[in-house]
C-alpha cells in the first residue's frame, strides 16, 4: 500500500535519554535473547550474500573526524564532533583514539584501501557503538550496520531497503513501516538550501536560536531542539521534493514504485531528518508503532559523496543501520523471544568431600556425550541439593554417597517425573543417555 502522510512529531531525543545508562551490562537472563537476535541477523544477511566485517571499537580520531565533518559546515560539525567519545592520551605525539560512534566511515576506509572500480562490496557489522548524549555523558548502544559499496544503481538502493524490511519482519516486527524521502543531488540541494535559509530568515521569530542556526546551516540534519513550535514552523516551510531535478525525481519515483511492488508499505516523509549529513538522494527510516508511539528502529540512505570527501576515491554507496537496543526492547515487550528448550542438564552432587574426583570423572564422561552438567559445589543436605537442581531447571540428578559407592551403585533422581533409582557405577553414561531419550520423547 502506498500513501503519503503528513509527518508526525517524532522525538528521538526521548529515546536517547532512555539509552543513556553509560555502563551497559547484559545479564545472562537476556543474553540468550541477544543470541537469537544476532543469529537471525547473520542468517538473513548471509542469504543476501553480505559478509561480516569486525571493526575495531577503537578508531583513529583524525580519520573519524574527517569523515563526520566532511560534508557539513563548521557549526554543525562542531556539534557532531562533540558527541564523539575520545580517549585522552598523555602523549601528544600519539594520535588520539575514539570509541566508534558508527561504522560507515571505518568500512569505507577499509574498502578503499584495495578498491578497484566496478567492484561491489556487501558488508555488515554489529556490536557496541559509543556517543555522548545531550547531557554530554558517554553512552553505549548496539547497532547493526549494513553497507553496499560500489553501485549507484536504483537496484542497490532497493536491495538495501528490502533487506532492512526483511530483517525487521523476520524478527517478528511485521508492522514495520518504511518512511522514505529524497535529499536530491548537490544540484537540487542548492536551490532548496537557499530557499530554506530565506524561509528561516523570514520566520526567525518562530524558531529558537538553536533551530535558527542549525536550519540555516543544514536543513536536513536532525534538529536537537524538541520544541513543537519550531517543528511546526519547519513542516510549513519548503520541502526538498519540490526542488528535485529531473534525474532525482525519476529515481525517487522508481524506488517508490519498486518498493510498493515488493509489498513494502511506505510513506513519504517530506521532513525526514538524519543524524549525519553525508546522505544524498534516497533516505529512509524503519518505524514501528509501540505503546502508541512511533519508534525509529533504523534507517539509512545513499551516501555517494562521502568516500570522495574523506579518501579522495569515489565509491558510490548505500547502507542502513538498525538500533538493536530499541529492537530488543520492543521484541521483549511483545514476547517474541522463544527459548529453544532442548538443553538437557544433569545436576551432580556428593555427600562427602572424598567423592570429588569421582564427581569430576562423571562430569568429563557426560560431557563427552554432549550432556551438560551442573556441579553441587558444596556438601549440602540432599533436600537442599534437590531444590538447587530444580532451580537450575535440571532434569536429572546424580547423588554420590560413600555407602552406595561401596556397593558399586549410585543414586539417580528424575526431577521431572519425581522418582529415584540406583544404577550400576559402570553404566552411568548409558543410563543417563537412556533417561534423556525417555524425557525428550515424553
Ligand atoms: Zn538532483
Ligand atoms: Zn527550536
Amino acid at each position: 500500500m502506498t500513501r503519503t502522510e503528513k509527518p508526525r512529531h517524532k522525538k528521538p531525543l526521548d529515546d536517547r535519554t532512555r539509552d543513556s545508562q553509560s555502563l551497559r551490562v547484559i545479564l545472562p537472563e537476556d543474553v540468550w535473547k541477544w543470541h537469537i537476535l544476532e543469529e537471525l541477523l547473520d542468517r538473513v544477511l548471509s542469504m543476501y550474500n553480505y559478509q561480516e566485517i569486525r571493526l575495531s571499537v577503537l578508531q583513529d580520531y583524525s580519520i573519524l573526524h574527517q569523515g563526520i565533518t566532511a560534508l557539513i559546515d563548521n557549526k554543525e560539525a562542531e556539534h557532531v564532533v562533540r558527541q564523539v567519545v575520545n580517549l585522552n592520551h598523555p602523549d601528544d605525539n600519539i594520535s588520539l583514539l575514539s570509541l566508534r560512534p558508527e561504522g560507515t566511515i571505518s568500512v569505507l576506509h577499509q574498502t578503499a584501501q584495495n578498491y578497484r572500480r566496478g567492484e561491489i562490496h556487501r558488508l555488515y557489522y554489529h556490536g557496541p557503538m559509543f556517543r555522548k548524549n545531550q547531557d554530554m555523558q558517554p553512552m553505549e548502544f548496539h547497532q547493526l550496520g549494513v553497507e553496499m559499496l560500489g553501485s549507484d544503481s536504483i537496484l542497490s538502493e532497493n536491495e538495501i531497503i528490502s533487506l532492512g524490511m526483511r530483517i525487521c519482519r523476520e524478527l517478528g516486527l511485521r508492522d514495520t513501516v518504511l518512511e522514505i524521502n529524497s535529499y536530491g543531488c548537490e544540484w537540487c540541494r542548492q536551490g532548496f538550501f537557499a530557499t530554506v535559509r530565506q524561509y528561516v530568515k523570514d520566520n526567525h521569530g518562530d524558531y529558537c536560536r538553536q533551530c535558527h542556526e542549525s536550519l540555516s546551516e543544514n536543513p536536513l540534519l536532525m534538529p536537537m531542539c524538541q520544541s513543537d513550535h519550531c517543528l511546526q514552523t519547519t513542516l510549513k516551510g519548503p520541502r526538498i521534493q519540490d526542488f528535485l531535478c529531473d534525474k532525482c525525481r525519476l529515481n525517487f519515483h522508481k524506488i517508490k514504485r519498486i518498493q510498493s511492488n515488493l509489498a513494502n508499505e511506505y510513506r513519504v516523509n517530506h521532513h525526514l531528518f538524519k543524524h549525519f549529513a553525508y546522505y544524498n538522494e534516497t533516505v529512509f527510516d524503519f518505524i514501528v508503532r509501540n505503546n502508541n508511539k512511533d519508534i525509529i528502529i533504523g534507517g539509512g540512505g545513499r551516501y555517494d559523496a562521502l568516500s570522495e570527501a574523506t579518501i579522495g576515491n569515489k565509491i558510490p554507496a548505500v547502507g542502513f543501520y538498525l538500533h538493536l537496543d530499541r529492537i530488543f526492547e520492543i521484541m521483549d515487550q511483545r514476547h517474541l523471544f522463544i527459548r529453544q528448550n532442548d538443553d538437557f542438564t544433569v545436576y551432580i552432587c556428593a555427600q562427602s568431600p572424598d567423592l570429588e574426583i569421582m564427581m569430576l570423572q562423571i562430569v568429563q564422561d557426560l560431557h563427552s556425550y554432549g550432556i551438560g552438567t551442573i556441579l553441587g559445589a558444596d556438601i549440602l543436605e540432599t533436600e537442599t541439593e534437590i531444590a538447587n537442581a530444580k532451580a537450575k531447571h535440571c532434569e536429572l540428578m546424580i547423588i554420590l554417597r560413600d555407602e552406595n559407592i561401596r556397593e558399586g551403585k549410585i543414586l539417580i533422581r528424575n526431577l521431572v517425573k519425581e522418582y529415584q533409582d540406583y544404577i550400576p557405577l559402570n553404566q552411568i553414561s548409558q543410563e543417563i543417555i537412556i533417561a534423556r531419550k525417555a524425557l525428550q520423547h515424553s
